[in-house]
């Protein structure tokens, strides 16, 4: 079957492997009927982890090898994979502790995403100016999301500050998770969060969070 066949689009998610990603074609979002995304997870862990980690980091699909996590890496760079996402599953850690086998599938990864992201830039995998099409601009290009995505006169103001000169420590005590745990802690990432702006309104400074019910239904400009 060839991808245009049908003239529709389809976006494919939790790309971890190698093998996968000569599915793809490399190119901008917006030429593209398929697309792919690749989670967190898999662009920071590789089956190293799992003598430290074990079923805290079990997720479906898998994590794989090193070789695939530098693959996955690459694709992005080069537009084979279109952006990153989280797969955010806060499981409690009574549960994630079970046996790999009976354990469930995900790890929560939301408040850390962007930190992780720019752990590629200081290992040399990606350019700082790449950093928002990974994460902004080719998600709202995909899904034609209203004024959303891009620094521009008109669109919310969907912000964040980072030092990437600064370090920051993933503690216990500073997770916001309900699960309360994190599979990078005691993980050092070399930038930190300053400040987040959602809707034009400061939610989080300098390690707290100021308000979080300013959430707005998002809007497509798709017809
Ligand atoms: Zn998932």
């Amino acid at each position: 079957m060839k991808s245009t066949e049908f003239n529709t689009k389809l976006h494919v998610l939790h790309i971890s492997t190698k093998d996968e990603i000569e599915l793809f074609k490399a190119g901008p979002v917006e030429e593209k009927l398929i697309t792919a995304e690749v989670c967190v997870p898999h662009l920071l862990f590789s089956s190293e982890d799992y003598k430290n980690l074990g079923s805290l980091i079990k997720c479906n699909p898998s994590i794989k090898s090193n070789s695939d996590k530098q693959a996955l890496r690459r694709a992005l760079k080069d537009q084979t994979i279109d952006y990153v996402a989280t797969d955010h599953a806060p499981h409690v850690l009574s549960e994630k502790k079970n046996t790999y086998s009976t354990s469930p599938s995900g790890m929560p990864s939301v408040q850390h995403s962007l930190l992780a992201v720019l752990e590629m830039v200081h290992e040399g995998d990606l350019e700082l100016t790449e950093v928002p099409r990974i994460t902004s601009h080719s998600v709202a290009k995909r899904f034609d999301i209203k004024e959303r995505g891009f620094i521009r006169e008109g669109f919310w103001a969907d912000l964040v500050l980072v030092d990437m000169n600064d370090t920051y420590e993933v503690k216990k005590e500073k997770i916001f998770y309900k699960c309360g745990w994190s599979p990078f802690e005691s993980y050092t990432f070399n930038s930190r969060i300053i400040e987040t702006i959602v809707n034009g309104e400061r939610i989080y400074s300098q390690g707290k969070i100021l308000s979080d019910t300013i959430g707005k239904k998002l809007e497509f400009t798709r017809g």
